[in-house]
């Protein structure tokens, strides 16, 4: 004897219902009992019907009509024109029954939960006899039985309490003796002890199949359904999500009771009990092997097996100082709860004794507040106990495994990576069992918790890194590139799997949550909507995903000024603009004080000599205790630039226009030129070193004429460089005549910071700078006379945008 249970989508149209067919024919037992549920989605418009109809809403005919069409067309696709009318017929009139049925809700205006049951047994009535006809015009062997003969319960309509005695007796009774091979029945769906219709709860098909597989001493329950097998999560939240091979009955409750659809929690304990093995297929895929589920304990594999959640819940608590040492409170809560009918998922009570905290369905939240307020009256107003309130749109989310009790560290790194993720969480709680964790989080959370934890206890610690790229240029440009290229090698070294979710530019910006195909990102911009850097930071916020990071590539004040808005969520920040780490030091401090606190990296490194590693060593040096002395260094890429390459045979004009379109100058080459953009970086390092430093208390001796310092456009500016052509050449020629070359040096030392045009003599450290080359120099306590020194190109989008790329990574790896 094997039960074969099919689940709504299963069953949900004529196409289905033919590899149901197919999948039956297979089935090599002596017996087969096949339980289906109602065509998909018909439950719900059943109760969708009976709910406009107590309403007095004539859409309730609507809804039926849209009933009526999909059995009928189902009929009509699945049995052959021959066949049909008889079957037809019968669907008629019992739909005719149900239309009856409403119009006396609609009549009265009200629907008992009796009649609720009546009206809902439709679907499953229906669809087993449509099957079961079809069966036998295949010419299966196969009959039908109507379950609510088979069926026992109390009269708890929505969800009656099984009579196992004589339900048990009933099923023996007739599976021993039925002649046929195959016997449809309806799942979901029973009778009270006067006949009357009744149901199992939603989902409760699987609870049939498993009663007759136990009754029958069966020796499988196969539960067919649209996915294949129990996976380590709800596979349509989480992608990554893979079928478990084989679980425990204790793990696979533990999972269906904290949300696993898949399953309906009942439906094990009737075949625990006689050790009867399920198997969990899928209807769309049968050759996939699917989950097997044993009395065997896990004893090898991961010691989590599945991560679940239940959405819709309510918090509650009972709180105050009353409660201390008073016995009995927590019987009384309970008890109110209880008779009430409401029914409690998790508890937690602080060991103080002052709270008790559960968590409910969200539907019984307002009712339990009235019960509970009413039945603490007197101590509320002796003000013993707070007036309790609900807290909705909560979800739990909890760890499933076997073994977890004999594992350390698992609730550590559960919560760590939900701090990380900026998850909060309102309550937790440990199964006595050990073999679950759960946590109230708030459900917007819930996708982006599941994803994080899957991340991190299934997926071989692959960590998605989710980008949000604002500035496309030079920078932007070469940064998207690289990330194409290195993705492969990524997540097969490194284990990251990087993703650019967001672009934008100053004219449009574009989603997408499942990652923007980075060989197509120019065109997807090009599509994308208006940009808007506030809605770009909401949209971030929205798409709430984990491991989120702001990458700035511009060079504006204003996108600078959004940062903290972004540390404030937790979402890291990485940028190669200078402005927010040289702006005044309170903001600077502010953003650094955020990423602490929200434990966001926010990341600059290539604020400093773009791609070169100045600013990682120096925290490095720092935090392994060494103390900064003396800062000397070469930091501009561009004006070294200029100066090794202007000489008498050249114009000061022409080298620097040729610096600023090769890519090695600021937008605004006047930045350069005039020595702010050198001392924004010695102030970076200096502040980096532990120093309370402005930009004002930086010197600056500038070796442009006046007039170019005071020009407003670009245009101004190299006009005036023509003018003064004279004056450059003058400095050129005072530095050769003394063998020397000129370098833009900035010092640091003593708490002072300089920058200026020198004069390099030959020897020197910065003597040999090629290029755009820069040089820092840095004396601590540890290499106090020959300084610890990094040099290479400073500048240059390719570069900076590997420097960037290295910051991400840096976050990977945090
Ligand atoms: P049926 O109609 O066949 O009974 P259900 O919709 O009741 O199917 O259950 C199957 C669904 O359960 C899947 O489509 C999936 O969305 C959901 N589900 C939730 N958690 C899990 C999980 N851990 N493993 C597999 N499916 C899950
Ligand atoms: N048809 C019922 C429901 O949708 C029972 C089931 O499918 O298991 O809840
Ligand atoms: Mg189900």
């Amino acid at each position: 004897m094997k039960v074969l249970k099919f689940g709504g989508t299963s069953v949900a149209n004529a196409q289905n219902i033919r590899l149901v067919k197919n999948i039956v024919s297979k089935s090599k037992a002596d017996k087969t009992i096949v339980v289906v549920s109602a065509l998909g989605g018909v439950t719900d418009l059943l109760i969708k019907t009976a709910s406009l109809a107590s309403n007095q809403d004539t859409n309730y005919k609507i809804v039926l009509k849209e009933i009526e069409e999909r059995h009928l067309t189902t009929i009509k696709e699945l049995i052959p024109i021959a066949n049909q009318s008889k079957i037809l017929s019968k669907v008629k009139s019992e739909l005719n029954t149900l239309e009856t049925l409403l119009e006396g809700a609609y009549l009265i205006g009200e629907i008992t939960p009796k009649l609720s049951d009546k009206i809902v047994s439709y679907g499953e009535l229906l669809s087993s006899y449509i099957i079961s006809e079809f069966f036998v015009v295949e010419q299966l062997n196969s009959t039908y039985k109507d379950s609510r003969e088979l069926l026992k319960t109390n009269s708890a309509f929505g969800k009656a309490t099984v009579n196992f005695t004589i339900t048990n007796e009933y099923c023996a009774a007739y599976f021993s003796t039925v002649k046929e091979d195959i016997v449809v029945i309806a799942g979901f769906i029973a009778s009270s002890m006067n006949s009357e219709a009744t149901t199992l709860g939603r989902g409760g098909s699987d609870y049939t199949a498993a009663i007759v597989a136990s009754a029958t001493d069966a020796e499988i329950l196969e539960i067919w359904t649209d996915v294949s097998g129990m996976f380590t999560a709800n596979p349509k939240i989480v992608k990554q999500a893979m079928a478990i091979p084989h679980i425990s009955y204790e793990e696979a409750m533990e999972l269906s009771h904290f949300g696993a659809k898949v399953l309906y929690p009942p439906t094990i304990q009737p075949v625990l009990s006689k050790g009867i093995s399920i198997v969990i297929k899928n209807t769309f895929d049968d050759e996939n092997e699917g989950t097997l589920i044993t009395k065997n304990k896990n004893e090898k594999g991961r010691t989590v097996r599945g991560i679940s959640h239940v959405e819709n819940m309510a918090l509650l608590s009972l709180e105050g100082s009353g409660m201390v040492g008073i016995p009995g409170i927590s019987k009384h809560f309970f008890e109110v709860l209880s008779q009430a009918g409401i029914s409690v998922v998790l508890i937690t009570q602080a060991s103080s004794e002052h709270s008790i905290c559960i968590g409910i369905a969200e539907t019984d939240a307002d009712k339990a507040v009235q019960v509970i307020n009413e039945a603490f009256e007197y101590e509320i107003s002796l003000g013993k106990i707070k007036p309790t309130v609900a807290e909705k749109n909560l979800a739990i989310i909890a760890l499933v495994g076997d073994n977890m009790k004999s594992h350390q560290g698992l609730s550590g790194k559960m919560f760590s990576t939900l701090g990380k993720n900026n998850v909060n969480i309102r309550a937790i709680a440990q199964g006595a069992s050990e073999r679950n964790i759960s946590a109230v989080i708030v459900k917007d959370d819930v996708k982006k918790a599941l994803n994080t934890l899957h991340e991190v206890f299934f997926e071989d610690n692959t960590k998605q890194l989710n980008l949000f790229v604002m500035g496309v240029g030079n920078v932007g440009n070469k940064f998207l590139n690289q990330i194409q290229q290195q993705k492969k090698y990524l997540i097969e070294n490194l284990k990251l799997n990087i993703r650019v979710v967001g672009i934008s530019n100053s004219k449009t910006m574009v989603f997408d949550e499942d990652g923007i195909p980075l060989k197509n990102w120019e065109n997807a911009l090009t599509d994308g909507e208006k940009a808007n850097k506030e809605s770009f930071f909401e949209t971030i916020q929205k798409l709430n995903l984990r491991n989120s990071i702001f990458v700035d590539n511009t060079a504006s004040d204003e996108v600078s000024k959004t940062y903290a808005s972004y540390l404030k969520n937790s979402i890291s920040v990485v940028t190669c603009n200078k402005i927010a780490c040289s702006s005044d030091y309170e903001n600077y401090r502010n953003l650094k004080d955020l990423a602490r606190k929200y434990n966001a990296p926010f990341l600059f490194e290539t604020n400093v000599g773009a791609g070169l590693p100045i600013i990682d060593t120096l925290k490095n040096l720092i935090a392994s205790g060494d103390k900064i002395l003396k800062i000397q260094a070469v930091l501009s890429g561009s004006l070294n630039f200029v100066f090794n390459n202007f000489n008498e045979t050249t114009t000061f004009h022409d080298i620097v226009k040729q610096a600023q379109q090769e890519g090695y100058t600021e937008p605004d080459p006047k930045i350069d030129l005039s020595g702010i953009d050198v001392m924004r970086k010695i102030l970076i390092l200096a502040r980096e070193s532990g120093h309370k430093i402005d930009i004002n208390e930086i010197e600056n001796e500038s070796f442009l004429p006046e007039e170019s310092l005071k020009t407003n456009t670009n245009e101004a500016f190299f006009d005036s460089l023509v003018k003064y052509e004279p004056h450059f050449q003058k400095i050129y020629k005072d530095a050769t005549e003394k063998d020397c070359k000129l370098k833009y040096v900035a010092k640091f030392e003593n708490g002072k910071a300089s920058v200026g045009l020198q004069q390099i003599p030959i020897g020197h450290d910065f003597y040999n700078l090629e290029g755009s080359d820069n040089i820092v120099l840095f004396y601590t306590k540890r290499y106090p006379n020959q300084p610890m020194i990094i040099k290479g190109a400073g500048a240059g989008a390719e570069v900076t945008a590997s420097g960037i790329f290295a910051d991400i990574i840096r976050i990977g790896n945090f």
